[in-house]
């Protein structure tokens, strides 16, 4: 594999940012400083970045259906579950490709594949997730057609989004609406409902381009196939 995809796949960074570091210098195969561009990875090759070695093993892709109370990190300073604790079985270094906050359940994609990180994880790459939340408060046309028609919070631009209600609960004063957005921003979802009066109660993540969560109890994982990877990059 070539030198630059080989760092990219590895985590370290973009393929165009990953020459870069190989033309300052900051790349050596087998101790040498590489300066070939189209050097090719052998088997057996030991490449450093900064003099820290980078590994490279098989891509692999995991779907799991995150529970509640789990956070979306490869380990915790205070302890706390993670996702990796439900993916004890698999061998290769996975980490979870964007997040779910620790009380959202639902969809999420772990993988050792750096490249697909970056290319997922790009504000670029505007995929539709599906989120599925109960809020407080009767959800209605006039109350959510702000979320229809982009907004701005915390200072970052919000596309517009698309909505279904679901479920309205008068007795309980709740709501379920699903909300279709392309962003990934941090506790997005609950910001755009809180941002038109309607807070998040309970939120799940039920879709993520072609994904579903069909035949995966909370809690299971599965293997992706080569044709869902394929769909969404
Ligand atoms: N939006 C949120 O508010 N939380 C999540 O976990 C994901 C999207």
């Amino acid at each position: 594999m070539r030198i630059n995809k080989y760092l990219a796949h590895a985590g370290v960074a973009s393929r165009r940012k990953a020459e870069e570091l190989i033309l300052a210098g900051k790349v050596t195969v087998n101790n040498a400083v590489m300066d070939n561009l189209a050097y090719q990875v052998q088997a057996g090759d030991r490449v450093e970045v900064d003099g820290v070695a980078v590994y490279n093993e098989e891509p692999v892709y995991y779907l799991l259906n995150k529970p509640r109370g789990v956070i979306s990190a490869v380990s915790d300073d205070k302890g706390r579950k993670t996702v990796l604790d439900l993916l004890g079985a698999v061998k290769e270094r996975i980490y979870p490709v964007g997040r779910l906050d620790w009380d959202t359940s639902g969809l999420l994609i772990l993988t050792n594949d750096g490249e697909f990180t970056n290319l997922m994880t790009h504000p670029r790459h505007e995929i539709d997730k599906v989120y599925i939340a109960k809020v407080e408060g009767q959800a209605n046309k006039e109350n959510l057609r702000p979320l229809t028609l982009g907004m701005t919070i915390e200072g970052k631009k919000i596309s517009p989004a698309r909505y279904e209600i679901l479920k309205q609960d008068k007795a309980k004063n709740s709501s379920v609406v699903s909300l279709t957005i392309h962003e990934g921003q941090n506790h997005q979802v609950k910001n755009m409902f809180k941002a038109v009066g309607l807070p998040v109660q309970k939120l799940s993540r039920s879709q993520y381009g072609t994904l579903t969560l069909d035949g995966l109890q909370v809690g299971q994982y599965r293997r992706m196939t080569k044709k869902e990877v394929s769909q969404l990059v």
